[in-house]
């Protein structure tokens, strides 16, 4: 990582633009950071940037120019957030007219800064979603969208610099500071509440990164102890971003991915249907770096660790550094309750470290079947469903819930306190659902000194009674007399969770 530029006022001046050349030049030269050449997989579309007149971009489709023997040397991408309103995109209806050249001006403000950051670095082409993807509801945009999407990894893979623009809330934004006296500190600035924003760093070669603070360039041979002399800022960039993907094949680090998804679970989705996509190539990318060595993607987790997995909870820790409220459950169907996925809180795995540990029979539990049944061709994008069979010891019982995070079960002696828990759901909807379930199932996975007893706790499902839902973890509490006799009165049983 280098620090290139620290004039805040002035990122767009000569002087910047000469240092990031600089930058850029000193990498390609020195380094093996790759991508200098990506003509194998190029996107669909590319903005053509290097016409004879400036003032005019032309979207072209790569296949076109292959056809025509014109060589695409190398191309930019852009990461910047959207914003809420007044996107400026391609559709079906405007494709022929931005085929055909519009006016640099009509771009939204972010958009005309990395044309000319494009320009500085000698590319003719820009990769940005809005405009090199359809957008729109009609069934031609959305299959678009759906094989674009699950491209990712080669669009900023292939990129031969992705341009960061880390501060503006939206496209209108821009990409240079303008402020001279900044008081934001990099972990505040709006991109690192981006979920998409994760992959297409980690995904890319080179990052050309503009803070409201700095500009500063990571590339593969960047390493994050030589920038930050006296510990300034350095938390603040080296907790979002201290994981870096491996440049060569590596053997399966399955604590790698929970570290990706627990990141990736502090930031926000405009559309939170795309929980499963926005890190569909970052899994792409996982997978065949680690040769396929952790066998199936079964709903945001790999079948090799699939059992420690499992046992995911929310967790607020990381809410406090990235400012993330609890959010439960999400609205709509997207993963099964088993997964991480189907839910919008911060992803914890301190229970899921616990169950990866090599003690001999501390897992209790088997997995029999797991499938997921993926809505598109891409078996790493979203879901139309996924069901998990399990069997092992477990507990039924009608169960009652004190302060909102302890379970009581009722025996001839009276009340027992049977389990602390964390629920799935945060909120009196989810003690109302445990206290009028039927039947409340705490199925146990592991037990280990520390942790008497831990595990899944369901309810079945609401669709059907074969089937059970996933509504929280639990682990054991006090070991005293009553409560091992409760405990000790479990029998094995098979649940297939939806
Ligand atoms: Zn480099």
């Amino acid at each position: 990582m280098s620090l290139i530029y620290d004039k805040p006022g002035s990122q767009d001046s000569a002087e910047a633009f000469l240092h990031v050349q600089q930058c850029l030049s000193a990498c390609v030269k020195d380094h093996d950071c790759g991508s200098t050449n990506s003509t194998a997989d190029l996107p669909t579309r590319l903005l053509y940037v290097g016409g004879s007149d400036p003032q005019i971009i032309r979207l072209v489709a790569t296949e076109e120019l292959k056809a025509l023997g014109t060589e695409v040397d190398r191309y930019v991408a852009l990461s910047y957030c959207w914003g809420q309103s007044n996107h400026f995109v391609t559709t079906l209806a405007s494709l022929s007219a931005r085929q055909s050249g519009f006016a640099l001006t009509e771009m939204p403000a972010t958009m005309q800064d990395a044309v000319r950051v494009t320009r500085a670095l000698d590319c003719r082409y820009l990769w940005i979603d809005a405009l090199c993807i359809l957008q729109g509801d009609d069934d031609e945009a959305r299959l678009d969208w759906q094989l674009e999407s699950a491209r990712m990894q080669f669009v900023y893979g292939n990129s031969f610099c992705t341009i960061v623009a880390a501060s503006a809330d939206d496209s209108h934004g821009g990409l240079f500071s303008t402020e001279s006296a900044v008081t934001k500190k990099f972990k505040d600035e709006p991109i690192n509440s981006r979920a998409w924003a994760l992959q297409e760093w980690l995904l890319s070669a080179r990052l050309l990164v503009y803070t409201k603070e700095y500009i500063v360039f990571i590339c593969s041979a960047s390493q994050w102890s030589k920038y930050f002399p006296a510990g300034q800022s350095q938390t603040s960039w080296h907790r979002i971003y201290k994981y870096r993907l491996p440049r060569q094949p590596m053997q399966p680090n399955i604590a790698d991915w929970f570290t990706l998804v627990q990141n990736y679970s502090a930031r926000d989705l405009t559309n939170p249907d795309d929980k499963l996509s926005a890190i569909s190539g970052l899994a792409r990318r996982f997978d065949s770096l680690t040769n396929q060595g952790n066998g199936r993607y079964l709903a945001g987790m790999w079948e090799l660790d699939l059992y420690a997995s499992l046992l995911w909870r929310h967790q607020n820790g990381w809410g406090a550094f990235f400012a993330c409220p609890k959010r439960g459950m999400a609205e709509w169907y997207r993963a099964p309750s088993w997964s991480w996925a189907a839910n919008d809180s911060i992803v914890c795995d301190l229970l899921v470290r616990e169950a990866r540990k090599p003690e001999a029979g501390h897992r209790v539990a088997n997995i029999i079947h797991c499938s997921t049944d993926p809505a598109t061709s891409d078996i790493f994008g979203p879901l139309v469903s996924g069901q998990l069979t399990i069997s092992g010891p477990s507990r039924l019982f009608e169960a009652t819930v004190k302060d909102q995070h302890t379970l009581i079960a009722r025996s001839s002696r009276g009340k027992i306190s049977v389990a602390n828990c964390s629920f799935d759901n945060e909120n009196a909807a989810a003690v109302e659902a445990i206290e009028n379930a039927e039947s409340v199932h705490l199925l146990i996975m592991i037990t280990v000194k520390k942790l008497p007893l831990c595990g899944l706790i369901l309810v079945p499902s609401e669709f059907s009674n074969e089937f059970y839902t996933r509504v929280g973890i639990f682990q054991g509490i006090k070991k005293t007399d009553e409560y091992k006799s409760w405990w000790s009165e479990t029998e094995t049983r098979e649940y297939t969770i939806l």
